[in-house]
C-alpha cells in the first residue's frame, strides 16, 4: 500500500462558503516515504472535481439536495470537511438516481495526475453486494473514494485497519457506513439465527457479527429490513468508538455516518 502524499486541508477548506471553492491547484510530485504529518500534508493535492463547498449540514439524501454539481473540472478543490464530503456524496447520488451521471475523473489526464498521489475525500464502508458499488451509486471516479467492502459491511481487524488508514494517513474527513436494501448477508444472518444451523467456513463468522443487530421486534422480510438499518448503525457506533477515530470526531475533523442504499429507487439516505 502506498503511503501517498496529500496537502493539508487548511482553514479555507472548511464547510464555510468560499468564493474560490473551485480554485485550481496544480499537482506537485510527491515524495513518497515521508511519514511526518507536515511532510504528508505539504505535498500533493491530486485534486479533481468538487464544486464550491457550502455549508450543507450533515444531511445526506434525506430530502432535496442542492442542484447537481456543475463544472467538475480537473485539478480543482475537493471536499475537506465532513459536511462538504457529505454534500458531494449526496449530489453524486442524486445524479445517479436521475441517470445524469458525470462519470468524473476517468480521463487520461487524471490517470496521470494520480500517479503521484491520492486525495480521496470519503471512506465508504459497504457490502460486497454487486448491486451497490460505491463509485457508481455516488457517481465518483478515480481518486475520489476509498472503498472498503465486506459482506454485510462486517467489521474485523483488517476492515477497521483499512478504514483507519484512510482517516489517519490520508486525513479523510468522512466515513460513510453503507447498508443496503435486501442485503443477502443480513438475510443469511437472520435465517441462521432462526434455524440455529451453522454456516460453512468463514460464513459463520460473518453472520455472527450481524447477530447482535437482529431486530426481534419484526418478522419475516421486515426483520431483515430492520436489521439492515440496525446493523449499519451498530457498525457506525463501533467505528466511532475506535480511540483514534473518536479523537478526530471530537474535534470536528471527522464524521462517521450510517446510511442505507435502496435498490428500488437508488436513493442513499442517512440513518444516523
Ligand atoms: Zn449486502
Amino acid at each position: 500500500m502506498n503511503r501517498n502524499e496529500r496537502t493539508d486541508h487548511g482553514p479555507g477548506d472548511s464547510a464555510a462558503p468560499t468564493a474560490n471553492g473551485t480554485t485550481a491547484v496544480p499537482p506537485t510530485t510527491a515524495t513518497t516515504g515521508t511519514v511526518t504529518g507536515t511532510g504528508r500534508r505539504a505535498l500533493l493535492r491530486a485534486v479533481v472535481g468538487g464544486t464550491a463547498v457550502v455549508g450543507a449540514g450533515l444531511a445526506l439524501g434525506g430530502g432535496a439536495v442542492a442542484a447537481p454539481a456543475r463544472g467538475r473540472g480537473l485539478l480543482t478543490e475537493r471536499p475537506g470537511s465532513p459536511a462538504a464530503a457529505l454534500k458531494e456524496l449526496a449530489e453524486g447520488n442524486q445524479r445517479w438516481r436521475r441517470m445524469r451521471q458525470e462519470h468524473p475523473h476517468e480521463s487520461e489526464e487524471i490517470r496521470q495526475v494520480l500517479v503521484s498521489g491520492q486525495n480521496p475525500f470519503a471512506v465508504v464502508l459497504g457490502c460486497i453486494d454487486s448491486r451497490v458499488p460505491p463509485e457508481l451509486v455516488f457517481d465518483q471516479g478515480l481518486g475520489d473514494l476509498m472503498t472498503v467492502r465486506s459482506a454485510g459491511e462486517v467489521l474485523d481487524s483488517s476492515v477497521i485497519g483499512s478504514v483507519a488508514y484512510g482517516v489517519l494517513e490520508l486525513d479523510i474527513p468522512l466515513i460513510l457506513v453503507l447498508g443496503h436494501q435486501s442485503c443477502g448477508a443480513v438475510a443469511a444472518a437472520v435465517e441462521a439465527e432462526e434455524s440455529g444451523e451453522e454456516l460453512p467456513g468463514h460464513l459463520q463468522y460473518v453472520v455472527e457479527q450481524i447477530f447482535p443487530s437482529i431486530d426481534h421486534s419484526q418478522h419475516g422480510d421486515a426483520r431483515v429490513d430492520a436489521t439492515v438499518t440496525a446493523h449499519a448503525l451498530n457498525v457506525r457506533r463501533q467505528l466511532a468508538a475506535e480511540p483514534d477515530l473518536a479523537e478526530r470526531i471530537a474535534d470536528g475533523r471527522l464524521a462517521v455516518v450510517a446510511a442505507r442504499y435502496e435498490l428500488a429507487d437508488q436513493r442513499v439516505h442517512r440513518i444516523s
